[in-house]
């Protein structure tokens, strides 16, 4: 008799300190048999992607459901995941006496839904009250995830990537579908066993190609190896940029049982990461907006160069409406940045119609009104309408830099957009500022091409900021780095098994 499982997702990163929440219309809705088409073109590096493929090798036959997901912004409206969760009872019910084995759900791990203060438990919640708890279910999640321990003890399998910047979605799908095929043949219930570490990490500071990240994340690869009743390990960086109780670094692992060999092992490993948290906050350069603009104005014009202003990242959930460099550039009279891009939809609006003229326009929190504003004279150089990023954007001369105002948040994926703009990004004339936080694959493929080539992060302000010392948290448990200087540091040990939660002990650190 053939095998089943069920597929389905729901992907959000939610920043809390965005004050806008996400719009509704960002969110893109796959259901049914549209997700295998969508899994072969534009999903073609979604986790499901490698869950298909891995299962189809193995004969397992797939029922899909609801696949959701939108760019990372602000919290997700009540009306939106009321309306998924409605969505996804539809097929859960069409699947009522359907021989079901598993599923296997995409989670972010790491979404807020104003009103539902665990809304990712919430969604496996629902799939339990129609597969029940006797099937195995694994979610995947972002290496950026934050899940209660609840949702632990709700599931039977996590699986995270392992790469930041993330390379490993596909192979993070072929790992669940592998860790469901080994639960599917286990007489009992696996364990999850985590250990939460008082530690909250901008992703910045975790990329796994750089020391000491890259040496952790081997020593997690490494469980498996080690000890095998280990069946899945994961290193859950967390979410700083959301003011949850579970925003930390989380290392997490499914097993066999929880032995104090296992137990112990997995003690040693969190303990060393708090131990290094300084040198992770240390392990990339980062200039004050001061200190980037002196680097700027003593360059080598030889040298490509990028800056990233990874206070206002959209792809850490901010708006990428703020001015703070493109000021710093106009008060210390520096020309050649190209600044990529500044969400600006009243200026837009105001200046599409003035090709080649020079107007006076206001730039600077249009989208929430944060942050500084600033006043000067542009002239209008180039206009596309409709962008496929940006929407309708415009190319603002402003003292001799270049601002890419656009209406649409644009995450900085690609340096191709830059291309299509018309604007040569190997060019070392300019000095790109983009909207970033650690450089996305493409960027980094750009600057590895170039010689010289070089990039920083620059401590800019906005809802992705490095100093998390700027945010007001409520909700994390304290004390907690780098909030905290000293305090009762502890771990957190939470074992999980059948639906239970067996342990939760802190450990002192
Ligand atoms: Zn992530």
């Amino acid at each position: 008799m053939s095998t089943t499982v069920l597929i389905g997702g729901f992907w959000h990163e939610s920043d809390t300190f965005n004050p806008m929440e996400a719009t509704p219309f960002s969110f893109d809705w796959v259901d049914g048999q549209d997700i295998f088409s969508w899994l072969s073109a534009d999903g073609s590096q979604n986790e499901l992607a490698g869950v298909v493929a891995e299962l189809s090798q193995h004969g397992v036959v797939v029922e899909p459901t609801l696949a959701v997901s939108a760019p990372v912004a602000g919290p997700i409206p009540d009306e939106v995941f009321v309306r998924y969760l409605k969505s996804l009872s539809e097929p859960l019910r069409r699947l009522r006496g359907t021989k079901l084995d598993g599923v296997i759900f995409g989670l972010h791990g790491s979404s807020t839904v104003s009103g539902h203060p665990d809304a990712q438990l919430e969604v496996v919640q629902l799939l339990r009250t129609y597969v029940g708890n006797d099937i195995p279910m694994v979610v995947t999640f972002d290496l950026h995830a934050s899940p209660s321990p609840e949702l632990q003890k709700a599931v039977d399998g996590i699986v995270a990537y392992h790469t930041a910047p993330h390379r490993d979605m596909v192979s993070t799908g072929q790992r669940a579908a592998r860790l469901f095929l080994r639960l599917a043949s286990l007489p009992t219930k696996p364990t999850l066993i985590s250990l939460t570490i008082p530690l909250l990490l901008p992703g910045e500071f975790g990329q796994t190609d750089m020391a000491p990240m890259h040496q952790i994340m081997a020593q997690v690869l490494r469980l498996s190896h080690l000890d095998d009743a280990v069946l899945e390990a994961s290193l859950l960086q967390g979410y700083p940029w959301a003011d949850n109780p579970h925003a930390m670094v989380n290392l997490i692992v499914v097993a066999r049982g929880a032995s104090s060999a296992l137990i112990e092992t997995l003690e040693t490993i969190a303990r060393s990461i708090f131990s290094v948290r300084q040198r992770l906050y240390r392990s990339v350069p980062v200039l004050s907006v001061a200190e980037a603009m002196d680097f700027v104005v003593h360059r080598d014009p030889r040298i490509l160069l990028y800056l990233c202003d990874s206070g206002d990242n959209p792809t850490a959930g901010a708006l990428e409406d703020r001015v703070d460099l493109l000021e710093a550039a106009i008060h210390g009279q520096i020309r050649g940045f190209v600044f990529a891009p500044i969400v600006a939809p009243l200026t837009v609006a105001l200046a599409k119609s003035h090709l080649g003229s020079t107007l006076s326009v206001s730039l600077g929190g249009q989208l929430a009104d944060v942050g500084p504003r600033v006043d000067v004279d542009a002239t209008v150089v180039g206009r596309f309408d409709n962008d496929e990023l940006g929407g309708d954007t415009l190319i603002l001369n402003i003292r001799g830099n270049l601002v890419v105002a656009t209406t649409r948040r644009v995450p900085m994926h690609s340096p191709k957009w830059l291309d299509d703009l018309g604007i040569d990004p190997k060019d070392p004339a300019n000095v790109f500022v983009l909207k970033s936080g650690y450089l996305f694959p493409d960027y980094q493929d750009l600057l590895t091409s170039v010689d010289p080539a070089i990039s920083f992060l620059v401590a800019t302000s906005g809802a992705s900021s490095l100093d998390l010392n700027t945010f007001s948290y409520q909700r994390v448990p304290r004390p907690i780095y780098p909030l905290d200087d000293s305090g009762h540091w502890s771990l957190t040990l939470t074992i999980t098994h059948g639906g239970h939660i067996e342990q939760m002990t802190p450990i002192v650190l």
